[in-house]
């Protein structure tokens, strides 16, 4: 008997998951349910519109840093299915693709509608059935051994709406991707999974009313941010804006620091190194250079290359020091403070803001819910998951959509290994 295999969620890794299927397994009859009129439609505004869809991983120091839920399991999948490899595989279809500077991969057509069209292309032509307008409510599974379970398979699907027969499969690949609210996650409910609270995560940080919100567009290469009271640090650039601090180091830190933040109601006081890794010992022998360089020369006019002068003018003024003030008239108690300055700088933050639409959930389907090797459930056989549904969430540059392609890749595989064809 042919194999039915629904696939839930037309997105990243449901859409990547079913292609794999059919490669494998061509005598199988896939399904994806999608609740919105379209397929990929999150992957369509991915990278503000171009998709950066893999990262290099060459500046990615530990594959924590990158996921910090869910590293080990990505760890581990990645060696089954890594950035090499996705790399690989779209090439293969046709998409040239780019590597930037900063080490995120892009198509060169900077086109994220070039990933969709191929992807649904891909679908169509390897006869995939695709179900739009078809939000799951519920997953049945029939009961073991029961005529039902022979005729009808393992798992009863049902829809929102009430306009739609139930439908039937042997196999169910969950691929729902993120849910800020625990109500996205009610339709698995008959199947008692653990659900580790979801809350969001990517997001740049408010400091309302404060004077440096003035200096909106100011980027600082590379900073390190922190968040008083915990270990929880990141570097990158910063970005200044009108309502607060965004850029990458900030949505790294947001990423890190997401059930903490979650749990505080945003309110954190955030510290900034603004010469990153260095230490209040190195700043200072700057600060001293600089010092003796323009003796006679006014602070506001003499200042380290990669701050501006508005922001250096706002440090000057935040360490209590007159900007107009001579360098030699610097003593050691103003040395003192504008190196602390430089070096911890203190912003309270006071809530959150999305940084361009984007943000992902930390949390979501326990990862104890699941065989870490085949991404089946431990409870019920025939039942898979995939993507952002699950709790596993990264860090910006490429990494959210590589665990798409990573998990959509293996969970077919382990279905192709168990049901198909012997
Ligand atoms: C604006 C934005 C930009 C982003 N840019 C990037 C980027 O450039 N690079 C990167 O790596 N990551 C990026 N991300 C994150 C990335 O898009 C997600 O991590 C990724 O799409 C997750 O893939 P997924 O398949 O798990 O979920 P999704 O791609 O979200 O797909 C899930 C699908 O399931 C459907 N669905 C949900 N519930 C049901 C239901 N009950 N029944 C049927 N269907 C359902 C949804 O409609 C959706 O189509 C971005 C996110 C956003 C919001």
């Amino acid at each position: 008997m042919t194999t039915r295999i629904a696939i839930i969620g037309g997105g990243a890794a449901g859409c990547f998951a079913a292609i794999c299927l059919k490669e494998r397994m061509p005598e199988a009859c896939v399904t994806v349910y999608e609740s919105g009129n379209k397929l990929l439609a999150k992957v369509a505004v991915t990278g503000g519109g171009r998709c950066n869809l893999t990262n290099s991983f060459r500046d990615v120091r530990s594959i924590e840093a990158v996921y910090p839920r869910g590293s080990r399991l990505m760890k581990r999948l990645l060696r089954e299915f890594s950035h090499v490899d996705a790399y690989r595989w779209f090439e293969s279809k046709g998409i040239r693709l780019v590597t930037q500077d900063d080490q995120c991969v892009f198509p060169a057509s900077q086109d994220a509608m070039e990933i969709v069209a191929t992807l649904t292309r891909l679908m169509k032509m390897s006869g995939v059935t695709i179900k739009t307008r078809h939000r799951v409510s519920n997953i049945t599974p029939t009961k073991k051994g029961d005529a039902k379970e022979e005729t009808d398979g393992r798992f009863s699907i049902s829809f929102s709406g009430g306009d739609k027969p139930d439908e039937c499969a042997d196999v169910v690949m969950v691929t729902t991707g993120g849910s800020p609210k625990p109500s996205g996650l009610e339709f698995l409910n008959s199947l008692n999974l653990e659900i580790s609270h979801p809350v969001p995560s990517l997001f740049s940080m408010c400091t309302p009313g404060h004077d440096i919100t003035r200096l909106t567009g100011t980027v600082v290469d590379n900073v390190t941010t922190g968040l008083t009271g915990t270990k929880l640090r990141a570097n990158g650039p910063l970005l200044i804006t009108h309502w607060g601090m965004s850029g990458p180091s900030i949505l790294r830190l947001s990423s890190y620091a997401a059930r903490f933040l979650h749990g505080n109601g945003y309110k954190a006081e955030l510290w900034i190194n603004w010469f990153g890794d260095k230490n209040e010992t190195e700043v200072a022998e700057h600060i001293s250079t600089l010092a003796d360089e323009g003796r006679q020369k006014q602070m506001c006019n003499t200042y380290p290359r990669h701050l501006n002068g508005r922001l250096w003018e706002h440090i000057l003024k935040q360490s209590g020091l007159k900007p107009e003030m001579r360098w030699a008239e610097l003593g050691n108690k103003g040395r003192n403070r504008l190196v602390s300055t430089l070096t911890n700088d203190r912003y309270m933050t006071e809530g959150k803001n999305k940084f361009k639409e984007e943000f992902v959930t930390c949390g979501g389907v326990a990862l104890g819910n699941i065989s870490a090797k085949t991404l089946e459930s431990k409870n019920h056989e025939g039942l898979y998951f995939a993507g952002e549904v699950l709790d596993v969430d990264a860090v910006t540059g490429g990494f959210n959509l590589q665990a798409a392609w990573t998990m959509g890749y293996v969970a077919a595989k382990s279905i192709a290994t168990k049901h198909g064809k012997q």
